[in-house]
């Protein structure tokens, strides 16, 4: 979902936040994705969540918006002085020249698709990051209760895919990240 659709949802049940300053590039209802597994790449707690979810490069034929974008530069570096071409990938040969996989700011943008991608029969597979530790409250572990309100969301949406849990590459910092508290497995775990 687009950050208005979930801020929609969100201000639903509580006070809107502040606005991200994407709002004012026209971006705000678009879905960005990247190209490339962060946590994996980064080795580390990928701040956005501990849910990766793998989508297959088939839903760019199909994502029933025609328009699929590429940022040349992050959102949010960009200002009103920014050109159109220093955001955005503008033709073919710019991206088979410029674009490079994994590129924090090379992101692909589903534009103008209502708020929502419809990714039924595209997702491939969820990734669970696995914080091996327990809720403060139910002495319940963070995985075991994400995995089961997942298979409960995809059960609900139709979809059957499966949930792996994450298999990290040696050195990767996540589980100091939660433990220290750096990364809050209450927040990025639980509503
Ligand atoms: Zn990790």
């Amino acid at each position: 979902m687009s950050r208005e659709t979930i801020e929609k949802l969100s201000s639903q049940k509580r006070s809107p936040k502040p606005s991200h300053n994407s709002n004012n590039y026209s971006i705000w209802n678009d879905i960005f994705t990247d190209s490339i597994d962060l946590h994996k790449q980064a080795n580390s707690v990928h701040n956005y969540g501990p849910v990766l979810l793998e989508l297959d490069t088939e839903i760019i034929k199909n994502t029933y918006t025609g328009k699929v974008w590429v940022t040349k530069s992050n959102p949010t570096t960009w200002d009103t002085n920014t050109s159109h071409e220093r955001k955005w990938f503008v033709s073919v040969n710019d991206l088979e020249d410029s674009f490079h996989y994994g590129s924090l700011d090379h992101m692909i943008v589903f534009r103008h698709c209502g708020g929502k991608l419809p990714i039924l029969g595209h997702l491939n597979r969820v990734v669970l990051d696995d914080p091996r530790l327990q809720t403060e409250r139910y002495r319940i572990d963070y995985f075991s209760m994400a995995f089961g309100a997942l298979m409960l969301a995809m059960k609900e949406g139709g979809l059957e895919v499966p949930i792996e849990k994450r298999t990290c590459n040696q050195g990767c910092s996540c589980l100091d990240s939660y433990r220290n508290g750096k990364s809050e497995p209450e927040k990025m775990f639980t509503l």
